[in-house]
């Protein structure tokens, strides 16, 4: 048996909850302790270790990331009212990514696995789309209300000394409507900004950034203008020295060119366009089980997960001692994007190596028709495929990474 692979830097670690949580301790079991020497700061973001803690524990995972640089996490229960019963709560937790996120100041960055059988519902695309989510303000934090009747509606703005400095009309109701006030900040529009240009060079990807600057002259403009002077001042050497760029263009101009295009970039989106596109995107390429997430924060960090949930669904038949099928695809990538992550930043070319034998093991196995049931009908039927428990399949990925391994 070879040596193990050494670490210098703890990733940090942030478990989760139901099948995925299973998954997790398979992936360690299997993929990662025999071969790395792995070193990890662990939090603990079960649901009832959030609610022991009352929530502490994911405030001191993101603290965390903000002292080393990288984390990978788990997928986590979000509460709602059925999961305070369920788990006996005594107050419905925020939304872990929520807290993490703000803390992080991040942007995530979603992207799908690719498989050479498994074909887009967009005939071109041939390499991944990565979208970028601007997850702040807008129609997410507006204000808003009918209008009951006939009446002015006015847009207005007080100083901090209490000057109304503005004051705009912005509709003379004939008749009943609806009305609403939204707004973003310079600051986050920056962070947002500084985020996307680091993950572009970070993976070496083109940007392509799209707001409806045309109709909203204020607005939107602001979005456009700030990335263009963040982009000159403080990345375009950088680009051009990795040969990336940045493209600015029209959302509608954006929409139709990304279709056309075979992919292969990084298409930073306002909050609203990157909700519904990566729904969009996300469907098209197949599945929610292949889709890979990474929150990167303007100042550098990063934290990889998975895109999808806890799957509650399979984690019920697993407590009732079924085996099950799920995916773990996004949850490996989620480990492997974590550990290449801190080898780059730690010089260690052993560890990127094991990321990328790591994935490698993953497509042979899936190259070779082995996978779990959610993939086998998204087949374009060019491999004989067998349908396969979690359990399965990560042992054939660990036959093929010892392979890869030892060559
Ligand atoms: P989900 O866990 O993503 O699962 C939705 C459905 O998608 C599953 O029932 C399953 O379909 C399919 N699926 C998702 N991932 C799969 C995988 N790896 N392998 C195979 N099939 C997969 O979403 P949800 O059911 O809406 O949410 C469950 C819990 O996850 C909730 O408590 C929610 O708060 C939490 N959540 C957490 C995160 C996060 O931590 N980032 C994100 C989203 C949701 P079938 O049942 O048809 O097989
Ligand atoms: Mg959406």
């Amino acid at each position: 048996m070879m040596e193990k692979i050494k670490m210098l830097t703890p990733l940090v670690e942030m478990d989760g909850d139901e099948m995925t949580r299973i998954l997790w301790k398979m992936i360690k079991d299997e993929l990662l302790l025999p071969f790395v020497d792995l070193k990890t700061e662990y939090y603990d973001l079960g649901l009832p270790e959030r609610e022991r803690t009352k929530d502490k524990v994911t405030f001191d995972s993101a603290y965390a990331t903000k002292k080393y640089g990288v984390a990978v996490k788990c997928a986590t229960i979000t509460p709602n009212r059925q999961r305070v019963e369920e788990y006996n709560l005594s107050e419905m937790w925020k939304s872990p990514n929520g807290t993490i996120r703000a803390i992080l100041d991040g942007t995530v960055f979603r992207a799908p696995i690719l498989l050479d059988f498994i074909h887009p519902a967009v005939r071109n695309w041939k390499k991944p789309i990565t979208i970028a989510r601007h997850a702040y303000g807008d129609i997410y934090k507006a204000t808003e209300y009918r209008v009951p009747d006939e009446g002015k509606a006015e847009l207005v703005f007080t100083d901090k000394d209490g000057r109304e400095t503005f004051r705009e009309t912005v509709y003379n109701f004939e008749c009943a409507g609806v009305l609403q006030g939204s707004y973003n900040k310079d600051s986050s529009i920056r962070s947002f900004a500084h985020a996307c240009f680091k993950y572009a060079l970070s993976t070496k990807q083109d940007l392509w950034f799209s707001t409806k600057d045309t109709i909203s002259k204020q607005y939107d403009q602001t979005f456009k203008l700030i990335f263009q002077e963040i982009y000159d001042n403080e990345y375009k050497a950088d680009f051009e020295k990795v040969g990336i760029t940045y493209f600015y263009t029209l959302i509608d101009d954006a929409v139709a060119r990304v279709i056309r295009s075979e992919g292969g970039f990084i298409w930073a989106c306002k909050n609203y366009d990157g909700d519904v596109m990566s729904d969009m995107v996300s469907t098209a390429f197949g599945s929610l089980a292949m889709m890979t997430s990474v929150l990167v924060s303007p100042d550098g960090n990063y934290e990889y997960e998975a895109a999808h949930g806890t799957v509650t669904r399979h984690y019920y038949k697993y407590l009732k001692g079924e085996e099950t099928s799920t995916n773990p695809m996004a949850t490996i990538y989620a480990w492997s994007g974590a550990l290449r992550k801190r080898g780059e930043l730690d010089h260690l070319s052993d560890l990127v190596a094991f990321a990328d034998a790591l994935e490698g093991a993953c497509i042979d196995t899936l190259s070779s028709g082995v996978m779990t049931k959610d993939l086998v009908s998204l087949t374009d039927g060019s491999i004989k495929t067998r349908a396969v428990t979690s359990a399965e399949f990560i042992a054939e990925i660990r036959k093929n990474l010892e392979a890869r391994l030892d060559a």
